[in-house]
């Protein structure tokens, strides 16, 4: 298993990797449908799912991964419902409660899991507005691409890319 430095690189070289491929596409068009693909925000919304998504496998066990992933979790919640973002806040505390269930290198651990633990963040928006958001998309492949980075680094999808701890 990666240490949680290795799972943060891993997940800022995977939330990169999206952003490059992402920056292939005509950008205008995508800058009209998404509203913030030249700001700044953007790339560090980008930055910090990949980075979290990468770490949250871990948060099923008492790690360095737990505490950061809470350490940006906890804050981030009280800002969201500070700003007025109830139902995102409430989303994310709900997301922020799944690892506690289960046991270490459970269900977390699992190659399913990387499809279906960022699904809220396609979900959410669809809901809400009746149709796929690309921003959404993107955030939704970003979160994918940062929890595949975890289960590579742990071993679970291709074992020779395993990194020791
Ligand atoms: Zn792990």
């Amino acid at each position: 298993m990666a240490n949680y430095k290795g799972h943060i690189a891993g997940g800022l070289i995977a939330g990169v990797t999206v952003a490059i491929t992402i920056s292939v596409f005509p950008s205008e068009q995508l800058a009209k449908s998404t509203g913030l693909i030249h700001e700044w925000q953007f790339l560090a919304s980008i930055l910090i799912i990949s980075m979290l998504f990468g770490l949250f496998p871990d948060v099923d066990t008492n790690s360095k991964a737990q505490d950061i992933f809470f350490g940006i979790v906890f804050p981030l919640d009280i800002v969201l419902i500070w700003q007025g973002y109830i139902e995102a806040a409430a989303f994310l505390g709900l997301i922020a409660m799944l690892p506690i269930i289960g046991h270490h290198r459970g269900w977390t651990h699992k190659k399913w899991a990387m499809f279906v633990v960022p699904l809220p963040i396609l979900l959410i928006p669809y809901l809400y507005n009746d149709k796929i958001i690309l921003a959404s998309a993107i955030y939704y492949s970003v979160a994918v691409a940062g929890y595949f980075s975890h289960l590579l680094l742990d071993g679970l999808i291709l074992k020779r890319f395993k990194i020791k701890n």
